[in-house]
Parts: structure tokens; sequence; C-alpha cells
């Protein structure tokens, strides 16, 4: 998933972690002393004759011709999962690649807990290779690679609560490819009263993503193109996958929010946005947020032009003609599609500057509901 770790660039921001002992865990109790946590087993395999295995947690790489199947001593696409005499082990349980609080609105989440301070939380690895990818660091590298921090579940949800963290998001890189991790920290995280966030390309089969569900509150999950042309030439995937993930959460009645983003010549033809808007009525329904998202020039696009503003505000008009009623403009602060405004009336809801939330006028039910309080229009999200 790409966002951005924050305001300075992702060399930078690794140089940073890097020099400061890879703890990149922002808060008033200095750098953890964590233990390091044993290697374990994966699941979501099986054993094949010959001490092969098949992973499929994933769909794995289209244009691998043994998909998630991997001789013995051999590692897949994801660069952390590897056959072992006949047993798969995930090597990035325990090893985050950066660990630091964020606002929630980074994953990006507008309907969650306005300004809500959460723990971010990155592995190494993704079972992606988006040309786009901002956090290219990270996830196209194993735990070899890099500095990583030792910090078990137990460890990541305690400093959460110290830091005065109302939850957890994963993020930057890609959560899958470190499902174990994930799920062991957020059954804990849910014991103690933390909300849990992903931030995900979707690129994951049907049984571990409902096995997901039921641990996260929220997922954001980021759509990049239109096309299994798209997907297979940019980002070594496909899209039907990550339409039937968008599809999976929304069954299990799991919040969800859609950056998209919009990339100069790639995925930026009208007919293309309009497609998916209808596309998401159709199978999500209209109140589902959708971000429409700037692409920056980065990793292997950087010949490529920012998004102009003009298209990601067309794509926004297109989006609300369509039906749907919580369209945004994300990586273009202090445009006034940052905000939520009521799609009745037109009232201002949430006054935003990029990440950071400058007020809040919603009516907050104690159901947890919340309403428009100019015609009472239900906005809904998680706000309790
Ligand atoms: S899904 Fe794509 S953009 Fe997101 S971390 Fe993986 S390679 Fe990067
Ligand atoms: S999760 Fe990793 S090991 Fe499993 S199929 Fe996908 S790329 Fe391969």
């Amino acid at each position: 998933m790409s966002v951005s770790p924050g305001q300075i660039d992702r060399r930078e921001f690794l140089v940073r972690a890097c020099a400061a002992g890879a703890c990149v865990c922002l808060g008033a109790h200095g750098p953890p002393s964590w233990a390091a946590v044993p290697e374990r087993e994966a699941r979501y395999y099986r054993s094949l004759p010959g001490n092969r295995v098949h992973c499929y947690l994933c769909p794995c790489n289209p244009t691998m011709e043994a998909c998630g199947v991997l001789s013995d001593g051999q590692t897949c696409f994801c660069r952390v999962r590897t056959n072992r005499g006949g047993r798969l082990y995930v090597s990035n349980y325990g090893r985050a690649a950066a660990v630091h609080t964020d606002p929630v609105e980074k994953s990006p989440l507008y309907h969650v807990l306005p300004g809500a301070k959460l723990l971010a939380v990155a592995a190494p690895g993704c079972n992606l290779a988006c040309k786009c990818c901002q956090n290219w660091e990270m996830s196209q590298a194993g735990v070899e690679d890099l500095h990583t921090i030792d910090a078990s579940p137990e460890e990541l949800v305690r400093r959460a609560v110290e830091t005065g963290c109302r939850g957890l998001a994963f993020t930057y890189t890609e959560p899958i490819v470190y499902f174990e991790y994930l799920v062991d920290t957020a059954a804990l995280a849910r014991k103690r009263g933390l909300r849990c966030f992903v931030s995900t390309g979707g690129y994951i089969t049907t049984e571990p993503l409902i096995e997901l569900c039921r641990y996260v509150d929220a997922f954001s999950v980021s759509v990049k193109g239109f096309s299994e042309k798209f997907y297979l030439d940019q980002c070594r995937g496909s899209l039907s996958t990550v339409l039937d993930c968008l599809k999976t959460i929304h069954e299990r009645g799991v919040w969800l929010e859609i950056p998209v983003l919009i990339i100069p010549t790639l995925s930026d033809d009208p007919d293309e946005v309009a497609w998916f808007c209808s596309w998401v009525i159709k199978n999500l329904g209209t109140e589902v947020p959708v971000h429409f998202v700037r692409f920056s020039p980065s990793f292997r696009l950087k010949n490529l032009p920012a998004t102009p503003v003009p298209v990601l505000e067309a794509a926004l008009s297109a989006a609300l003609r369509s039906g749907l009623q919580h369209v945004y403009i994300g990586n273009v602060p202090g445009h006034d599609a940052n905000n939520s405004t009521c799609p009745s009336c037109k009232r201002l809801l949430i006054q935003r500057i990029g990440v950071r939330v400058l007020q809040q006028r919603l009516d907050i039910h104690e159901s947890g509901g919340a309403a428009c309080p100019g015609c009472g229009r239900n906005v809904p999200g998680i706000w309790t």
C-alpha cells in the first residue's frame, strides 16, 4: 500500500531509521530494548510431494509459471516466505521495518475516528511490485535487506498503549505478507480495547481475508488502475483479485475506504474512471468513500509527471455525477475535497488540510453513528 511515512523522502526516512538503530518509534519513552522474535511457520500453505509447498495466501505473481509453489530452499515473490525442508516459514514475523505514530487520515481513512493517533507498523515485503510504489525501499525488500526492529505483538500493543494511541495501523508495505504477525497483534490489540486498521493493495485470496476481517475494524484498499493489463504490466498482479477483495470486505460488513491512484497516461482515462465508479456503486453501494489520490513520480515511474489537479477534479466530478456520496482528493493538501461535506445539504462536516483535522462538526450519537448537524443525514463510518 502506497502511503508516505512522512514529509521526508523515503531514502532519507530509512537513513534516519537506520541511524537511530532501526527504531523509528517516536515518543517520549526513547528507544525500546525489544527481544528478537524467532522465525515462524507460515499459515495458508499445503505440503506437496518432493518437499515442495504451495502457499495460497495470495494468487502470487501471474507471470510466474508455478505461482506460490516453492521447492525446498526457495523464497517466494514476496521475499519473506521460504520453504525449509518442506515447511513454509515467514521471516518477517516480529520484524518491523517501521514503528511510529501517525494520524488515521494518513491510511487514508476519513470516516474513522477523525484525528485519532495510531501506532503505524510496517514489516518488509510485498506480494505486488508496483512501479509507482512510494515505499519501495521497504516493500521490495526482505528482512535481510533492512535494519528491522524486533517487536513482538505484545510489545507493539504495549507501545500503542504507552504512546496514547487509539489503535494500530498496518501500513506502508503490504500487511498481507506478514499475515501471521498482523493477526496475532490485532487479536491482542482488540483485547486491550484498541482498534486495528489495514492499508493494503488487496492482493489476497478469500479464505485468509475472511479470517482477517474478524480482527480488523477498517480497511483502506488501494486501487491503482482499471484493467488486467494495467495490473499485470505495472504491478505484477491482477485487478480481479483486488475487486474480489473489495467485495469480500464489504460483504463481511467491515468498514472500507478506497484510495484510487490516478497516474498520468496509465490510469487517468475518464472512461475507465467512470467504469470503476459504476463498479463500486453496483457492488459496494454509494456510501463507500473513494479517494482520488495524486500520483507523485517515484520508483520506476519517475519519468511521469505528478497528476495535474484538474485531472483529479474531473475524476471527482464524474464520481459524484455517478452517484457516489463521499468522494475525496488525496495528496493535494489544502484542496477543498480534503474536507467531508454532507451529501444532502452540503454543510461542512470535517475540515482537513491533508492528513490534519482542523474541525469536526458531526453529531456523534451514543450508538456510535453520526449525522449531519444541519439536515440529520446519516454519515457512515466508525466515529466512537
Ligand atoms: S501494493 Fe504496490 S504500492 Fe503497495 S507496498 Fe506493495 S508494491 Fe508498494
Ligand atoms: S504470499 Fe508470498 S509466498 Fe504466498 S503465494 Fe503470495 S507471494 Fe508467494
